[in-house]
């Protein structure tokens, strides 16, 4: 059984495979700020493809940050070791393979390499994604980059392992919202069903991702829910709920990390009275890291891409700078346009 291959043509995927069995060095990217799709998804490739007897030689897998920092909730995640910081990774690729990034800029610094490389295979589930890749495996009908990976490792003849059957899970656990979504096809659950029989524990990984958090959280999420507000004519009278979480209030729950923030939307959401929900998360620099969900009418992929961002339908995201109320302001116009 191969998973995910709707969208992709089989000349495609057979591109892929003939230029990744052939080569010595493999170079791994995802994007900036990586959740567990993007990261998760590498670290099976990456793992799989070190594991594999023979070629590559070499897999180097690595995260356009600087400073180069691993969110902290995905320290679980096998494969760690072959991570490399940004600074560290080959400027000019022989064979280069993304994951879940849209475009070459969310690569961030590893844009570079990216339009330097040979061949830049590009493995994806954004309908925005622009094509910037040599061989483009971009499903948008995917429920994850991690069921692109699944496919590729099947097309590749690489046996799912535990090592590297946590990671794809993680990243579909991340991306149909704990199978939650609309996005959880009987696919979904076959491909689950293939990655738990290899005997990873699914309890570890929500705990991991969503079931742990300092004291400190708790203090951080009261003060941002207590701020929240709820515009009823917002949307075209669908409704909006937003809310910041600002550096003071993860400074109050103890220096949390930005990605402490992450979950954040997950309860603001609820809202009944609200179609969109967003919030405003501040990160290190003072520039807001906006993230903003719908339910099922409004494109919010489509209002983020406009405002610089990016995403899905039903969960986007978006970068600005300066005050709260002026960042909310430019998200309402755009859902006002937006179907
Ligand atoms: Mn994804």
């Amino acid at each position: 059984m191969t998973a995910g291959s709707v969208g992709v043509a089989e000349a495609d995927w057979a591109r892929a495979v003939k230029v990744l069995d052939g080569a010595d060095q493999v170079c791994l990217a995802c994007h900036i700020r990586p959740d567990a799709d993007a990261l998760g998804s590498m670290l099976a490739v990456a793992t799989a493809l070190s594991n594999r007897p023979g070629r590559p030689a070499e897999v180097v897998a690595s995260f356009g940050d600087e400073p180069f920092a691993l969110p902290d909730i995905l320290r679980f995640l096998p494969g760690l070791s072959l991570l490399r910081p940004p600074d560290r990774y080959p400027p000019r690729p022989a064979v280069m393979v993304t994951f879940d990034a849209a475009s070459a800029d969310r690569l961030g610094v590893l844009a570079g390499p990216a339009e330097a490389a040979d061949e830049l295979v590009v493995l994806d589930h954004h309908a925005s994604n622009t094509g910037f890749g040599t061989i483009n495996l971009v499903d948008p009908s995917a429920a994850a980059t991690a069921v692109l990976g699944a496919a590729l490792l099947d097309r590749l003849g690489i046996a799912l392992t535990a090592d590297v059957a946590l990671g794809l899970y993680a990243g579909l656990v991340t991306d149909t919202g704990s199978f939650k979504f609309s996005s959880t096809t009987p696919a979904v659950h076959e491909l689950a069903a293939r990655l738990i029989a290899t005997g990873i524990d699914p309890g570890v990984v929500s705990r991991h991702l969503y079931d742990t958090a300092p004291y400190g959280y708790l203090e951080m999420l009261a003060a941002a829910l207590g701020r929240a507000v709820l515009e009823p004519d917002s949307a075209g009278g669908l409704g909006l709920v937003w809310t910041t979480v600002t550096r003071a209030d993860r400074d109050h729950g103890g220096h949390l990390p930005l990605d402490a923030a992450e979950s954040v939307i997950d309860v603001v959401r609820r809202t009944e009275e609200a179609e969109v929900a967003a919030v405003l998360k501040e990160d290190d620099d003072g520039v807001w890291q906006v993230s903003v969900r719908s339910k099922e009418l409004v494109d919010v992929g489509a209002a983020c891409t406009a405002l610089g961002g990016g995403g899905h339908a039903r969960a986007a995201g978006f970068s600005a700078p300066g005050r709260p109320s002026a960042v909310i302001a430019a998200l309402r116009q755009q859902l006002a346009a937006s179907p």
